[in-house]
């Protein structure tokens, strides 16, 4: 199939673009990759009249460093942001997720705002924006506002975008994590996830475990995990064995099912998954604290 008719416009700046959002409303879609849209166009999933191509804008390409925190601009793709030094140097869990999503051929033009704004919950970028605490800043033709990315992600391909904003930047603070695993289950190598737990830990200056826990593919957005991550950071303390602390960790969530896999099964593999992360947090920590 192919998508029905449209017209492609290509804006010269990220003010034109959102003028012509706001001209056209609802007929209007922004493209970046096309790696979603394109598909979904074809299939008749999504319709617009006039696509607004955000790929080429110069203001919405590249990484650059910014105090504590690496900007990336929404139409880098994962490709550029995976090989990018300071991304190598600074977040190296974000270099080993991006290998994770799809194939070469996509992650050289898939971007990492398309992927955010697309908020798929069983996608890696928007997973690891939240389990590091990252924040987004939206632009609109009334000005600019900043969003962290655990708000950003209202639930199923649902955002905080507003009709006519457009997401142009990630800040993703450097904060020097010294345990960090992404771990996924997924149909095929290069899937979206079926389950997937990112777990980061790090010693607190005055004693004791900093632990954080991001859940994605098992509900309808990524989600933290405060209350496992803290009875984890207890286990430690007390000498109490750790899979006890991850015992209720699907209690802290909606967990639902998709076409391919019972919210169940989702349960379980969560329980896996968390397990499998918790014994090497165990390992790397066994000689440190
Ligand atoms: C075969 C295949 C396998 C895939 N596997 C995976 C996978 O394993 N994991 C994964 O995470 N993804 C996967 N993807 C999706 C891929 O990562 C997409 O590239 C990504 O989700 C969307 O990025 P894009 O730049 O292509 O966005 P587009 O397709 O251009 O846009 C996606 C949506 O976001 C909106 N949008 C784009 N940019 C902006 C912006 N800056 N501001 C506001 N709205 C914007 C668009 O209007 C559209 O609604 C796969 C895709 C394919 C085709």
């Amino acid at each position: 199939m192919k998508a029905a008719a449209l017209r492609i416009a290509r804006p010269e700046t990220v003010e034109e673009a959102l003028e012509l959002a706001g001209q056209y409303g609802q007929d209007a879609k922004f493209i970046a990759g096309g790696q979603s849209l394109a598909p979904a166009l074809n299939l008749r999933m999504a319709s617009a009249s006039l696509l607004i191509d955000l790929a080429a804008l110069p203001s919405l390409k590249g990484i650059s460093e910014e105090h504590d925190r690496l900007i990336v601009r929404a139409c880098t793709t994962y490709t550029q942001t995976q090989a990018h030094p300071k991304i190598r140097g600074g977040l190296p869990l974000v270099v080993e997720g991006i290998g994770h999503i799809a194939h070469a051929a996509i992650r050289n033009v898939g971007t990492v705002g398309g992927s955010l704004a697309l908020a798929d919950p069983a996608a890696e970028m928007p997973a690891m924006a939240v389990a590091l605490g990252a924040s987004i800043k939206i632009l609109g033709r009334e000005g600019s506002r900043v969003v962290s990315a655990e708000k950003f992600f209202k639930g199923l391909c649902e955002t905080d975008l507003a009709d006519g904003e457009l997401l142009a930047e990630v800040h993703w603070p450097i904060a020097g994590w010294e345990f960090w695993r992404f771990l996924e289950i997924t149909r095929r190598r290069g899937d979206y996830a079926t389950a997937g737990v990112i777990l980061l830990g790090r010693r607190q200056p005055q004693g004791g475990l900093d632990v954080r826990i991001c859940a994605f593919g098992v509900s309808s957005r990524p989600s933290l995990l405060p209350k496992t991550a803290g009875a984890l950071v207890e286990a430690t303390r007390s000498g109490r064995p750790f899979d006890e602390a991850v015992a209720d960790a699907c209690s802290e969530l909606d967990i639902d099912g998709d076409t391919h896999t019972p919210a169940e099964t989702k349960a379980h593999l969560l329980r896996v998954l968390l397990a499998r992360q918790v014994t090497a947090l165990t390992e790397f920590y066994r000689e440190r604290l």
